[in-house]
């Protein structure tokens, strides 16, 4: 097995100069303490910057390179001028705001996402520097959101995975980047994609699918010959680490000088980097109207305020820091006396031993962020409780509430609901706080750091296999030039096609995909060329056939083989005998539907109806589909009609008529030794599954099919009919 490769922004290491010397510390943050402590035991290499700018180090790059290579990491150099475009104007001042619901916030600046571009650049170029066939790449998080698509065009067939720590917004909020394509392109050369919460892998599959046009099937978006899957892997904590630490003897020291100063206290605890999308004004606005509401309380209590510098350079973060500073000194101002300080405030990082002391002497850990991809605060609040101590009050709006349902939650902008959760926490038994601890903390200790990474890559590694097995699937050249052999040393041809989705894209409304001027050019050529036929074979009504190939020289099938009309002739003929009375009964039932479902419309055929919904959300038309085949059932049985879920599309139609019973006319009267037979749907897995043994078929796209061969696009399908008139030396 190959190495994994982890690629994040910053090294789990950060190198220092100071006085001439370099120092190197571990870096602070989540993802850096969470991966940090596993990756060792993976035959893994971390590749980041690692904080140091490019132009202070360039003397000492030699060193810091083999010093971080001596732990496993693999520095890419930048400059701080660099790190300020890409990181703290893009990254900081663009995605951050916007993916965290603060468009107000956001700034768009073209400079900037220039840099950013060249920062993955630059990423991508230490990878393919050290890459080798077999290694996993595994991309951390926003600031690298393009580099799987740049490493999927320099790498051959690499194995990518993608994860994101911070909330997908919802396609409102995404689709004000002006460079969302760009961004959902990178992400979606991933073989992996995984989000903290269902939410937001359901918002990014609808922004795939409204701004990309790519459906997905079961969290799968099959784009040309490839497959991105999309998943949920909530990322968890170092539990043990925690679990011990909270009963190690530095910690109980610490715990001791909490006690001496705080007392008897009841103490309430925040911790957060500072960032205006973790709520800190609020919180503490929220504990000054406690305080008035609850003058009980006064000297009995100690409210914690640990806040962590970051992003310093950014004003709006320098702005936070300077109101936080104020109202923390007017709550105190307000509500302290010579004897007690209601809030104790540190601006600082914390030494991990403080800090799980921190968390084991605080009665309630209030976590309430605006909005946050995880917080990991929460779960390592509640993995140092060894005690079976402790409320955690958590905002639902951090990704963490999805998993940690006994937490007490609230709506941080309902100020009221805040104070009452105070109140709660500061009621609730013994009892029952170890009641809520012990499910929570049952929880984390199974699906700790480590499960989340295994979890993450056992999928990589399945995608990938599953990949290698599409690929199989996948027309290759061996086979290809034998299906090209085949045909042109056959002595009478029959090519059977679909036309949507197989020889054209789909288009939002069926009027739009008319046949480009080479598709057309193509069928003339193959229809003119001696001993062979061409047939269209498709769902469409006749006129539109009509219209578009009426003058070819080839045969049509319409409205799925209601309809057929051979090679020469003036006129349609009908299948078999058929009625539509049964339209009038039907027709209500589909437009009851269309009229519930914005961007969907009914399209009558001859014979048939179809609630066609390729415009309209897909969430809301996947379900009414649903709802749509389950109120025809009934109805249907009786009146001899079949129901068939296209793309997109449901439809009606007289039982007992098909493409593949259509398909059987010709291949059962033309004597021929070569059947290629292709389409896109299921309409088309009638076609397939009646050709004689000996057939060529390929579905176009992915998914189960008795096909026997795919091919990823209709641009694919055209260029396999034109390989088939080229002859080869
Ligand atoms: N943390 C830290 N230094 C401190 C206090 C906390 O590195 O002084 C850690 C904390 O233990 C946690 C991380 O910072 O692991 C914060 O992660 P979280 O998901 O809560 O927020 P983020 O900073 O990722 O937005």
């Amino acid at each position: 097995m190959g190495r994994l490769l982890i690629v994040s922004n910053r090294l789990p290491v950060t190198v220092h100069k100071r006085r001439g010397h370099l120092h190197f510390e571990p870096s602070a943050g989540g993802l850096a303490t969470g991966l940090s402590s596993l990756y060792k035991s993976y035959n893994a290499l971390w590749i980041g910057w690692p904080g140091i700018d490019r132009k202070n180090s360039s003397a000492d790059r030699d060193e810091i390179r083999e010093k971080l290579l001596a732990q496993n990491c693999l520095p890419v150099f930048l400059s701080q001028r660099e790190v300020d475009e890409y990181y703290n104007k893009f990254c900081s001042a663009t995605i951050w705001p916007l993916f965290h619901y603060f468009p107000q916030y956001a700034s768009y600046s073209e400079s900037a996402w220039k840099a950013y571009e060249h920062a993955n650049q630059t990423f991508c170029d230490a990878i393919v520097e050290v890459w080798q066939q077999g290694d996993i790449i595994w991309v951390q998080d926003f600031q690298l959101m393009l580099l799987p698509r740049m490493l999927r065009s320099r790498l051959q067939d690499p194995t990518i995975g993608f994860f994101l720590h911070i909330p997908f917004p919802s396609i409102e909020m995404f689709r004000m980047l002006p460079w969302r394509t760009e961004i959902l392109e990178g992400i979606m050369a991933s073989d992996l994609v995984g989000f903290h919460t269902w939410d937001y892998a359901g918002h990014f599959l609808a922004s795939v699918r409204f701004l990309l046009g790519h459906e997905s099937w079961m969290g799968r978006i099959p784009v040309g010959d490839r497959s991105t899957r999309v998943d949920v892997f909530p990322m968890g904590i170092d539990y043990s680490r925690f679990a011990s630490a909270a009963n190690s003897p530095e910690v109980e020291k610490e715990v001791d000088k909490l006690n001496e100063s705080f007392r008897e206290r009841r103490t309430i605890l925040s911790v957060d980097r500072l960032d205006y999308t973790k709520g800190i004004l609020q919180r503490l606005d929220a504990f000054d109207l406690f305080l008035d509401r609850n003058p009980q309380y006064r000297e009995k209590l100690k409210f914690v305020l640990v806040v962590v510098p970051s992003r310093t350079m950014v004003a709006r973060y320098a702005l936070l820091k300077k109101q936080i500073d104020e109202l923390v000194g007017a709550i105190n101002g307000k509500h302290g006396s010579l004897r007690w300080t209601p809030i104790t405030y540190t601006y600082r990082s914390v030494p991990f031993e403080s800090l799980v002391a921190l968390y084991r002497r605080a009665d309630v850990a209030l976590v309430t962020p605006l909005r946050d991809g995880m917080n990991l605060v929460a779960k390592e609040y509640l993995a140092s409780r060894t005690d079976g101590r402790g409320v955690l009050i958590l905002s639902e709006t951090a990704g963490a509430a999805k998993e940690l349902g006994e937490a007490v939650t609230v709506n941080v902008n309902n100020e009221e609901d805040l104070v009452a959760s105070l109140e709660t926490a500061f009621a609730m038994t013994d009892a029952e706080q170890g009641e809520r601890l012990r499910v929570m903390q049952r929880r984390l200790r199974r699906y700790d750091v480590r499960r989340w990474a295994e979890d993450f890559l056992n999928t990589l590694q399945e995608t990938a296999s599953a990949q290698e097995e599409l690929r199989t699937r996948v027309l290759g050249a061996q086979a290809r030039r034998k299906l090209v052999k085949d045909y042109q040393q056959a002595q009478r041809r029959l090519l059977l096609l679909d036309y949507d989705g197989t020889l054209v894209p789909f288009f939002s409304r069926p009027s739009k995909a008319v046949p480009t001027q080479e598709v057309l050019e193509l069928l003339s050529t193959l229809s003119n060329s001696e001993n062979t036929d061409v047939v269209l074979i498709s769902g469409r009504e006749r006129t539109s056939l009509n219209g578009w190939f009426g003058e070819l020289h080839i045969g049509m099938v319409a409205e799925h083989g209601v309809w057929l009309k051979p090679k020469g002739a003036d006129d349609w003929e009908m299948f078999e005998s058929l009625n539509a009375e049964w339209k009038e009964e039907v027709r209500p039932i589909f437009e009851l539907y269309a009229d519930r479902t914005p961007g969907s419309f009914v399209e009558e055929k001859d014979f048939s109806l179809a609630f066609q919904y390729r415009r309209s959300d897909s969430r809301l038309g996947d379900l009414r589909a649903r709802e749509l085949v389950l109120h025809l059932e009934a109805l249907t049985t009786n009146l001899n009609l079949q129901v068939l879920e296209g793309s997109k599309v449901v439809e009606v139609k007289n039982s007992g008529v098909n493409k593949g019973r259509a398909a059987q006319r010709w291949f059962s009267e033309g004597n021929y030794d070569f059947i290629l037979a292709i389409g896109d749907d299921w309409t088309d897995e009638d076609t397939f599954r009646a050709l004689p043994d000996g057939a060529w078929s390929i579905k176009v796209g992915f998914g189960t099919t008795a096909a026997h061969y795919n091919l990823g696009s209709p641009g694919k399908v055209t260029t396999l009919l034109r390989d088939l008139l080229t002859v080869e030396d």
